[in-house]
């Protein structure tokens, strides 16, 4: 049945790259000019980069100048919290949520062995906030809150235009890690209203080892990586000029295929969804149904340990994931279904599936064709699991 077709499940983990990025990459690739020289050659990348600069800025409906070109998604959240808590040096707390990627999540931990105060609010069954609880960790003290727009885990969505209100009316920063965002539904910085958001390439078809930061003009930026004035004296180090030229390429690439995840990947996610709860019995989907991104799905399996099942997968040419990509293989269950309180047993119990426009639908038939199969064997496999 293993044809060595590879049926990749897993875009929120990372994302293959597109073939106009990957030309887009290879057609710059002589141009190895020091982007902060003078002479021509030096002038020639910046020229690159500045183009990439305004296709990130556009697909976000930022300005070009309010974009920094970072290593990844977790160098661009750890600076705009670094940043906050840097410009209001009196301030000593941060407010985020308990469902945050790690990025977020470690470094607020790193912050308070260093004396900060963190407030990771609680979530409910369906991964929501209770804004009134967001409302009333903010205080003097608080120097940023930092919300994620879309959790990489169960797709779920945060108001983040309703937290930034709260944020303005009581005078604090507000970031949002909108790293699975990007790509998958519209983002509009001003709409949104925040002050700093993260973005990450590998997650839009673009290579890893590149991600952004917007930084909203009038708020005031400390540097997290110090020592030349490249990026305007905001992120210090030689640009990646061919790979920020594909993130500029993917940008514009994600800007044009929009409604083709709101349609054709949507589509395909509901279809696989809706085949799996119907037709396999003790299967749930774990996440609000409606304020989710288009492509995401996490469902869990009765009686079936999710590593197991995840090798199984492997086995036929399917990937996708337990958990956030950085935790799979370890044993400690998501931290995103525990927060949303669904206990342990369910939550190792559950796989996400994350689709693109890549996917298929023959692609979605064969996983949906294969994955019946499985589950039976391994809750045959285990009978004195059954209760
Ligand atoms: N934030 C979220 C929500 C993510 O899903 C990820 C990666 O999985 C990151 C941040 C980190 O991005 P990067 O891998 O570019 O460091």
């Amino acid at each position: 049945m293993f044809d060595s077709k590879i049926y990749y499940f897993d875009n929120n983990a990372t994302t293959q790259i597109a073939p106009e990025v990957a030309e887009a990459i290879n057609s710059v690739s002589g141009e190895w000019g020091n982007p902060s020289s003078a002479y021509g050659i030096g002038r020639r990348a910046a020229g690159l980069i500045k183009e990439a600069r305004e296709k990130v800025a556009g697909l976000i409906n930022a300005k070009p100048q309010e974009i920094i070109f970072t290593s990844c998604g977790t160098e661009s959240i750890n600076s705009a919290i670094h940043s906050a808590i840097t410009v209001h040096p009196n301030k000593r707390h941060i407010v985020t949520t308990s469902v945050e990627h790690y990025a977020t999540l470690n470094y607020c931990k790193f912050l308070e062995r260093s004396g900060y105060s963190v407030t990771y609010l609680p979530v409910d069954q369906k991964g929501r906030l209770n804004l009134k609880q967001l409302e009333d960790a903010i205080c003097e003290d608080t120097a940023i809150v930092s919300v994620m727009l879309a959790n990489n885990e169960t797709g779920v969505l945060f108001p983040i235009e309703e937290i930034s209100a709260i944020c303005r009316s009581r005078g604090v920063l507000i970031h949002t890690d909108a790293v699975q965002a990007i790509g998958k539904i519209p983002v509009d910085v001003r709409k949104l209203n925040v002050d700093l958001l993260s973005i990450s390439a590998h997650k839009l078809h673009a290579p890893k080892g590149v991600g952004a930061l917007y930084i909203r003009s009038g708020v005031k930026y400390a540097p997290y990586i110090i020592g030349g004035h490249q990026e305007g004296g905001r992120r210090a180090g030689t640009e990646n000029t061919a790979f920020i030229v594909g993130f500029g390429k993917a940008a514009e690439l994600a800007a044009e295929h929009l409604d083709v995840e709101q349609t054709l990947v949507k589509r395909l996610r509901d279809k696989l969804e809706n085949e799996i709860l119907s037709t396999i019995s003790g299967t749930h989907l774990n996440g609000d149904v409606e304020m989710r991104l288009p492509n995401t799905s996490n469902i869990s399996f009765d009686r079936v340990d999710a590593e197991a099942l995840l090798i199984e997968l492997d086995r036929v040419g399917v990937c996708a994931s337990s958990a956030s990509a950085c935790t799979t293989g370890s044993i400690e269950p998501s931290h995103v279904l525990m927060a949303m309180r669904l206990g342990a047993e369910r939550a190792r119990r559950s796989i996400r599936f994350s689709l693109s426009r890549y996917n298929t639908e023959e692609e979605v038939d064969y996983l949906l064709k294969v994955l019946p199969g499985i589950v039976n064997r391994l809750r045959q496999a285990s009978p004195q699991d059954i209760h």
